[in-house]
């Protein structure tokens, strides 16, 4: 018995074939060997509706409402954790060009292998959506900014040397323009600020030539030899620091 003949006597009522032939359609079909109808069934068909409304049909990334929830989330652990974050916005070059001259579906293939690029080029724990018809969103999680312009530079170097084969042996070449902004951690902002900050940079790197990366750098902290002098001045030797009073509450180095 097919899990969506199962579903009506099963759940008591709930209407369920609709979203029961929505998730074999995906090709997320509930596991045979689950009783229809019991709570692991449910359960399954709840997970498999909230998969499928979060990812995106074309290329299977995660989709605007998935990036949407995701960078509310990552805005908020930046600001208490104090980890630095890069979200990268990722437009694909003259993209109109591939439709008017190969067709739609041949630029499906090419939204769908950039893609897949973009996925294989970063750490598990980063997310990348498909925000847009050819516009990518990639939330890099603990990414310190010293490494934020290697970082988006490979991706867009790696996206330049793919070739994508659409019908009739025929071989397409793109490219990414990129445009970056950190999220200043320690800091409480809002994900459309930080948004808005990555997609200046973006129509920066398009307005200089587009197959580039720009990014919004955070300004660097320069601590002159003055400051650092008087930062420690109180703990060289020759000037040992006072005694406060607190001594046995400080752990002792063993002789
Ligand atoms: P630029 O370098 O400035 O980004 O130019 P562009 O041609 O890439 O940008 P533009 O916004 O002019 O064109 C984007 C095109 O993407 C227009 C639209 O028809 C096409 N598009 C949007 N979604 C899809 C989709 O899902 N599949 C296909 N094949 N094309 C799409
Ligand atoms: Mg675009
Ligand atoms: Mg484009």
């Amino acid at each position: 018995m097919s899990a969506s003949a199962g579903a009506p006597a099963a759940a008591g009522g709930l209407r369920l074939e609709t979203a029961l032939s929505l998730l074999t359609q995906a090709g997320w079909p509930i596991p045979p060997d689950i009783q229809p109808g019991s709570e692991a069934w449910l359960q399954a068909v709840v997970d498999g509706l909230c998969e499928l409304s979060s990812r995106d049909a074309l290329t299977g990334l995660s989709n605007r409402r998935q990036f949407e929830a995701a960078i509310a989330r990552e805005v908020d652990r930046v600001a208490r954790v104090g980890e630095p974050a890069l979200l990268l916005l990722a437009d694909i070059d003259h993209f109109k060009r591939v439709n008017d001259t190969h067709g739609h579906a041949a630029g499906d293939i090419v939204i769908r292998s950039v893609a897949d690029c973009l996925q294989d080029c970063v750490r598990p724990m980063d997310l990348v959506a498909r925000v847009g018809g050819e516009e990518f969103a990639i939330i890099l999680p603990n990414c310190p900014p010293a490494f934020g312009q290697a970082v988006a530079e490979r991706i867009r170097h790696k996206v330049s040397l793919k070739s994508v084969a659409i019908v009739g042996g025929q071989e397409l070449k793109v490219t990414v323009s990129i445009g970056g902004a950190f999220a200043p951690p320690w800091v409480r902002s809002s994900a459309s600020l930080w948004s808005e900050r990555a997609d200046q940079q973006l129509y920066r790197a398009k307005s200089e030539g587009r197959n580039r990366t720009c990014l919004d750098m955070p300004p660097l902290t320069v601590v002159s030899a003055e400051e650092k002098g008087l930062l420690f001045a109180g703990l060289t030797q020759s000037d040992p620091i006072e005694p406060s009073g607190n001594e046995d509450l400080v752990p002792k180095t063993p002789q």
